[in-house]
């Protein structure tokens, strides 16, 4: 069986796992340091801050911001429940808009027409590591007339004056966006580091801060950390360290436990350290599919290159034009069948139950629904060999006749 996105764990990152968890210090530590540092210099951004997942990255920016009861926060309907979750964690109302024609991602006309004079916050999500249109998002934040709507209620509000932007983007890292890095031309972005995402750490985030120049980053990280522990005024290295009453700490807040181990930031660092070859084998395998479809009259392949903006090919969301959702799943009962693992990616969120029962109701999403039920995600990563991608396209191309032929 070809599986859908197993991790890549070898000796190297067992080595430097190995040399963590014998040094003496294992959880938050010189490593994720140094984890954030480098992260940093990769993505050309202001500060990063490293947690134990985006979801929590994502809340505690919207936290530090302010974000409360009473308060909309704009996401797509197209991506994973973490979206919406954090604004629902927060108190705060998820305002769903449908994704855009030409891609996956989050429509901008959309966007325009759901802001209200209660928003505070739009999250993009770069689905499948392919960028948002964040020069008009940016410049819709902007505008005059919806900045003189916007409502501060914190004093962090206040010093943006106008509308967050924090870009979800959980499988962007190493995208580009006009020749800039993701993750540093938006206001917050945040990465996941999960197990099946282009570069893990076992479970992980990082929030990139790139706030406008009245904003002292450096504060802001100190107060992330704070609310990732528990408030605390120190963290647990700087109570050891050497130096009478350093024991001592105060509580400033109720806060989370989100922190980073170092055990998680030594396979984020080999796997930084080698990401230009993962993004390479992962661009490799995007060109193997979009070649091996190009005939195919029902391929509708996806975008992730153009003058632009350039995917971290991150998954391979091919549609299946024509397919009803009944037929979808049939041909991919059949792909399994000749052992090959496929995924779907996303189920809409107002499908599911969570957000159904409060009232979303998919109709108001018809693009997100056709783009959901034809889609076809395949296997990208970086120890598939060229056999195992011609056994894939031969399955689905198979597959795909055997229920449509
Ligand atoms: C994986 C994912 C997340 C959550 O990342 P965690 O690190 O698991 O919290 C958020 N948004 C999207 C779109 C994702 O795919």
């Amino acid at each position: 069986m070809i599986p859908f996105s197993p991790p890549r764990m070898d000796q190297q990152i067992v080595e430097e796992v190995g040399k963590v968890l014998l040094s003496g210090w294992i959880t938050t530590g010189p490593r994720t340091k140094e984890f954030e540092k480098r992260l940093t210099s990769y993505i050309g951004c202001r500060k990063v801050i490293c947690l134990n997942s985006a979801t929590a990255g994502m809340e505690l920016v919207l936290r530090w911001f302010g974000i409360k009861e009473g308060d909309e926060v704009i996401i797509p309907a197209y991506t994973y429940c973490a979206t919406a979750n954090v604004v629902m964690h927060c108190g705060a109302t998820p305002v769903m808009v449908d994704v855009d024609e030409k891609d996956f991602n989050i429509s901008v006309a959309n966007v325009r027409k759901a802001i209200t004079s209660k928003t505070k916050a739009i999250i993009p999500v770069d689905i499948s590591g392919f960028p948002c249109d964040y020069e008009a998002l940016n410049a819709l934040v902007n505008e005059e007339g919806i900045k003189a709507n916007f409502n501060p209620n914190s004093e962090e509000q206040k010093q943006l004056g106008r509308i967050l932007v924090m870009a979800d983007a959980a499988h962007s890292v190493g995208a580009k966006y006009q020749g800039n890095m993701n993750g540093s031309v938006t206001d917050v972005a945040v990465f996941s580091f999960h197990a099946v995402k282009n570069l893990t750490t076992a479970e992980g985030g990082a929030v990139c801060l790139n706030l406008p120049e009245q904003f002292d980053v450096d504060e802001i990280y100190k107060a992330l950390n704070i609310k990732s522990l528990h408030g605390q005024s120190k963290d647990a290295l700087a109570k050891v360290k050497a130096g009478g009453g350093n024991w001592r700490y105060d509580v400033i807040e109720p806060g989370y436990k989100c922190n980073m181990m170092d055990i998680q930031a030594a396979i984020g660092l080999v796997e930084l350290e080698r990401y230009d070859s993962n993004l390479g084998r992962r661009k490799e395998i995007f060109d193997f599919y979009t070649k091996a479809f190009q005939n195919e009259p029902w391929a509708i392949q996806p975008a992730f290159l153009n003058d632009e903006k350039e995917s971290s090919y991150h998954l391979y969301m091919l549609r299946i034009n024509g397919a009803t959702e009944a037929q979808r799943d049939e041909i991919i009962n059949k792909i399994f069948e000749k052992q090959v693992s496929v995924n779907v990616h996303f189920q809409p969120l107002p499908l599911l139950t969570a957000y159904k029962s409060r009232g979303y109701d998919i109709n108001a999403y018809p693009e997100a629904f056709n783009k959901y039920k034809n889609e076809i995600t395949l296997p990208v990563y970086f120890n598939l060999t060229n056999d195992n991608l011609t056994t894939i396209t031969d399955a689905v191309i198979t597959s795909v006749n055997e229920v449509m032929g």
